[in-house]
């Protein structure tokens, strides 16, 4: 066993320190058109150019008047009608209206909007009847409106010189309308890392193709590639590498020149996992090799000048975990991500897990939220292989190392897998 491989284990709490440690924020920027925002944080503060609204505006289909005139009666003329869009100079006397439409500027003359369900516009041959409005009928109000009513005020919601978002807020989808309410085509955030991935194993064999004796569809990169994409990080597929020191030193200096290199496989004690060695030999300062953790062993970290490199164990489910516990926390910081790690909440165990003592273990639950608490349903899995018995979970509770056992009834930490 060479050296690199016999790396001494840290606790999973260590390893996610570590990676928090180590992991780089990065100070690059780039402008995106705003429709590619979403998930990213903002590089710059945003002030806004404008007041919202930008004019008296009414908030119903309805009547502008003047509230002061209804001591006169509640019957009005409507003297003009005013549409989205339009600003026509409107001036009216006592007991006079406009028709406006719901987001046309108010007339400056006019202080509340009653809307048009609480009026009933005459017809000058009829006095009983409501037919659609027309310049120059009179229109009566059905209800007593409120002074002000409808109407939305001129900078109400933000004034013109004001930060409407501020630099390292992560965009949300109403925080990309924001920008575009504001009249942003384009906005400068952090640059995402570029991520590097590739699966190891003679055995693998892509998706598509037919399988010879002892082969495997490689599904890890798939699987990776998903998680990058969600992190909005570039994701370069390397391709399988063979469990070759050739293959492993060419394609992994290639890695290497990216920002974050992500492996799966081939970090374990098996003859053929030369992956450790080959990164050593390439330059990385292996920060840990083994967590105490079930599933997720055989987890590598290690730094290579700004290059962060995960090393992530081959059985499906723990490079899933693995890439969600230590690779994409990284990820984020280095766009800024104001939450790298994520949340963590807390649940009750609604079955028994029992376990190895000395190891953090990873259970996929199914999750219910009943009368605001959330309750775990751990999923019987055939191990760290058995993606069938997870697809639907989603929360992975995390039972401290220290623990023989966790109890039905019992409250554990999760993190959700998705919402
Ligand atoms: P390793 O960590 O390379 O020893 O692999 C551990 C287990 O995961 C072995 O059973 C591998 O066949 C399996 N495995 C490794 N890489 C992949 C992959 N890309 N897709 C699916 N299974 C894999
Ligand atoms: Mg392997």
């Amino acid at each position: 066993v060479s050296p690199e491989k016999s790396k001494t284990m840290i606790g999973f709490d260590d390893a996610q320190r570590i990676v928090r440690e180590r992991s780089i924020a990065g100070s690059a920027t780039v402008e995106l058109p705003i429709q590619d925002a979403f998930g990213h944080v903002l590089a710059e503060s945003i002030t806004s150019t404008i007041n919202m609204p930008l004019f008296n505006k009414s908030a119903m289909d309805g009547f502008a008047f003047r509230f002061g005139d209804l001591s006169e009666g509640n019957s009005f003329k409507i003297v003009a009608m005013i549409q989205a869009g339009k600003t026509p100079n409107v001036k009216i006397a006592a007991n006079e209206c406009v028709w406006i439409m719901t987001g046309a500027p108010v007339p400056d003359d006019c202080d509340t909007v009653i809307p048009i369900e609480d009026t009933q516009v005459m017809r000058s041959s009829d006095t009983t009847s409501n037919t659609s409005p027309e310049v120059n009928q009179e229109v009566r109000f059905m209800s007593p409106p409120r002074r002000g009513q409808h109407m939305a005020i001129l900078g109400e919601d933000i004034k013109e010189g004001d930060v409407a978002l501020k630099a390292g807020h992560l965009l949300q989808h109403h925080d990309v309308a924001v920008l575009a309410t504001v009249g942003r085509a384009t906005v400068k955030v952090y640059r995402p890392p570029s991520v590097a991935f590739a699966a190891t194993g003679e055995e693998l064999v892509e998706p598509g193709n037919p399988l010879q004796p002892g082969m495997i569809y490689n599904s890890n990169a798939y699987a990776l590639w998903s998680q990058i994409k969600q992190t909005n990080a570039t994701a370069e597929y390397i391709g399988v590498i063979k469990d070759t020191r050739e293959d492993l030193r060419e394609k992994l200096t290639e890695g290497l020149k990216h920002d974050i290199l992500v492996l799966s496989g081939g970090v374990s004690m098996g003859e053929y996992d030369y992956v450790p060695d080959i990164l050593a030999e390439l330059g990385v300062e292996i920060q840990f090799h083994k967590v105490m953790i079930k599933p997720g062993r055989p987890t590598l970290f290690g730094v290579c000048g700004d290059t962060l490199v995960f090393g992530l164990p081959g059985n499906p489910l723990a490079t899933i975990y693995s890439f969600m516990l230590y690779t994409a926390p990284a990820i984020r910081h280095w766009q800024h991500h104001p939450n790298p790690f994520g949340f963590r909440y807390k649940g009750e165990l609604m079955e028994p897990v029992t376990k190895k003592s000395g190891r953090t273990q990873l259970v996929p639950c199914e999750l219910e939220l009943i009368d605001g608490r959330y309750q775990l349903y751990p999923r019987k899995t055939h191990g760290s292989a058995d993606l069938f018995s997870v697809s639907g979970a989603k929360a992975l509770a995390i039972i401290p190392a220290a623990a023989r056992e966790a109890k039905r009834g019992e409250t554990v930490g999760f993190r959700k897998l998705f919402e």
